[in-house]
């Protein structure tokens, strides 16, 4: 990674900066922003960090979890935060709709534009763009950006332990979009004081009794697999939402279950959110979810994890799911 020298120099120099990230925040969004807050703090910046919507609960132990502000609730808090800052990180999106209103917001504003991401098919939307979609996480990408700073030793153990929780999620725990260079961050890491196991057990040991019985509901009762399509499908109602008392990032990884199946080369998890319906896929090889989301569903993200939202009902998004399926067919089967 080659860091313009105009931005090296913003760098050392303290100045007022907000940090974002993506609606619906996950490990990487949280993990990468959380990274950047306390790499920048060492060099005396004065720092925000802003996302669209609240973050799933298990990372509420992160340092610095808690100052984090949520633009739905504090809305004309974040308003006139903004409205002070000259230097802007977008981290782990590339598209200012991802941010909804605050990009409108954003959009407006005087000052210099930072994106650090691994999305496919990024929006210019930054004066400074570091867009690496063959990166496993905005997490690798914020080490490599701290190392090509000249400045591994500012890598802490707390910056080490946010940089961690996104490679961790967006890999799942190393299993899928890894490469050499995560290993080797990975290990440098945990040689500057990173307790990896800890991270994991924050991540992946934060179930409550609520989050298993309805895993089981989703494998026993809501699951379809089509072995013709190599695919399967977990679908959520409101009065799923409901009954199990489902709040935002309960639903986190069930899609990933599918994946499990041996044969599955598709997997789909499809619900209903207050508003509208949500879509995640996955997939295995070279099935390109992130073209199928983004082809029938005005959605995006990458090739093997992707996501998108309809403004149809629960059962006519799953119907349109169905029915494209022999489109795919032969690719699915290809391998
Ligand atoms: P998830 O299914 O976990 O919500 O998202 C999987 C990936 O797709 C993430 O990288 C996420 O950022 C991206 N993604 C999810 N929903 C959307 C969407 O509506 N539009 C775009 N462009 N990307 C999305
Ligand atoms: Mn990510």
């Amino acid at each position: 990674m080659e860091i313009p020298s105009s931005l090296r120099q913003l760098i050392r120099v303290p100045q007022n900066v907000a940090i974002f990230s993506h609606r619906n925040p996950d490990g990487d969004a949280i993990g990468s922003a959380l990274a950047m807050r306390f790499y920048l703090e060492s060099y005396g910046h004065t720092v925000h960090v802003i996302f669209p919507s609240e973050y799933p609960k298990e990372f509420e132990v992160l340092p610095g979890a808690a100052d984090v502000m949520i633009w739905d609730i504090h809305t004309d808090e974040c308003k006139s935060i903004l409205t002070q800052k000259n230097l802007f990180f977008f981290l782990d999106f590339n598209s200012l709709s991802r941010i909804d209103k605050m990009g409108d917001f954003v959009r407006d504003l005087p000052g210099q534009r930072v994106m650090i991401d691994h999305h496919l098919y990024p929006d210019p939307v930054a004066d400074f763009m570091f867009s690496e979609p063959e990166a496993s996480s905005t997490c690798e990408l914020i080490y490599r950006f701290i190392d090509a700073m000249g400045d591994r030793v500012r890598v802490s153990p707390v910056v080490g332990k946010c940089i961690y929780t996104g490679i961790v999620t967006d890999t799942g725990s190393f299993r899928h979009a890894t490469n050499p260079q995560i290993f080797r961050i990975t290990a440098d890491l945990i040689e500057r004081g990173l307790d990896d196991t800890g991270v994991q057990d924050m991540i992946f040991n934060s179930n409550e009794e609520r989050h298993m019985r309805l895993l089981g509901h989703c494998l026993a009762n809501r699951m379809e697999y089509w072995p013709e399509y190599r695919t399967g499908l977990i679908w959520l109602t409101k009065r799923d939402y409901e009954v199990f008392g489902i709040q935002r990032g309960d639903t986190e990884g069930i899609v990933n279950y599918l994946l499990s199946i041996r044969d599955v080369r598709l997997a789909a998890f499809i619900h209903n959110q207050p508003t509208v319906v949500k879509l995640s896929l996955r997939s295995k090889g070279d099935l390109d979810v992130q073209e199928i989301c983004k082809k029938h569903f005005n959605g995006g993200g990458h090739k093997n994890a992707s996501g998108a939202f309809s403004h149809s009902s629960l059962r006519e998004t799953i119907e349109k799911f169905k029915s494209i399926l022999p489109q795919y067919k032969d690719q699915i089967n290809a391998f």
